[in-house]
């Protein structure tokens, strides 16, 4: 029987690691959806558009065909944008440009073709709340903003990217701020989705916190 899990939270909680992890533990398949928020806001960098315009970042999406494969990577009308999508210029725009309906819309219908067929953990802002309000489990990772501009300060120097923990601690909190206020599926936690604060915990340890999560709630509907 196929399932779905959905995992949200703020920048920097953790999210993408857990689901890579979990995806692989369990044989899910990892949908990375702030990726492709990401790869939206990289094509109007590329064209020159500002991020700001909403106008001009809609008509984009008539040529914009995002792929995410099952070893991670994300490709962009073909190319392989995986390094490119985490750069400073496209963590900086990309709050602005997931504020708009037209693309969300765009994205979400993908997301939830995506999952139809097979089983996935999907993480990102408004898994549990809108793309997909029926998954069979919901988790809401939290953590301080200092020690998620941490991870993220360590995970950019890991990828080769110069950013300092001050530009990712700015980075985070503007984004916190633009994601939780924004008017279309703002970033909240599903009222039937279980919260987990990983501040003081390593990623093996939520990873099992997780799987713990997924088995209780699988049983009890009975999915097997
Ligand atoms: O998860 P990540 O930090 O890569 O997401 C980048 C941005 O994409 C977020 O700050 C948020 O503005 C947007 N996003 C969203 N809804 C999602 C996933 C990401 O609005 N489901």
């Amino acid at each position: 029987m196929i399932y779905s899990v959905a995992i949200d939270g703020p920048s920097g909680s953790g999210k993408s690691t857990i689901a890579d992890r979990l995806a692989k533990r369990l044989g899910l398949v990892h949908i990375d959806t702030g990726a492709m928020y990401r790869a939206v806001t990289l094509l109007a960098l590329e064209k020159g558009i500002d991020p700001k315009n909403e106008v001009k970042v809609d008509a984009l999406l008539d040529d914009c065909v995002i792929e995410l494969t099952v070893e991670g990577k994300v490709f962009l009308n073909g190319e392989d944008v995986t390094t490119k999508i985490r750069s400073n210029e496209v963590s900086d725009a990309v709050s602005y440009v997931s504020t708009y309906k037209q693309v969300r819309e765009f994205l979400v219908a993908k997301q939830r073709e995506m999952s139809k067929s097979l089983s996935v953990v999907m993480d990102g802002r408004d898994i549990g709340t809108v793309v997909l309000p029926n998954a069979d489990v919901k988790i809401y990772q939290v953590a301080s903003v200092e020690k998620r501009a941490e991870r993220r300060f360590k995970e950019n120097t890991e990828k080769g990217l110069s950013t300092s923990y001050e530009d990712c601690l700015n980075n985070l909190k503007k984004r916190d701020l633009i994601d939780s206020s924004r008017a279309i599926s703002p970033l909240r936690p599903a009222s039937d989705s279980i919260i987990i604060d990983t501040s003081d915990l390593s990623i093996d340890e939520v990873v099992s916190e997780c799987e713990k999560i997924i088995a209780e709630q699988l049983k009890e509907k009975n999915i097997k």
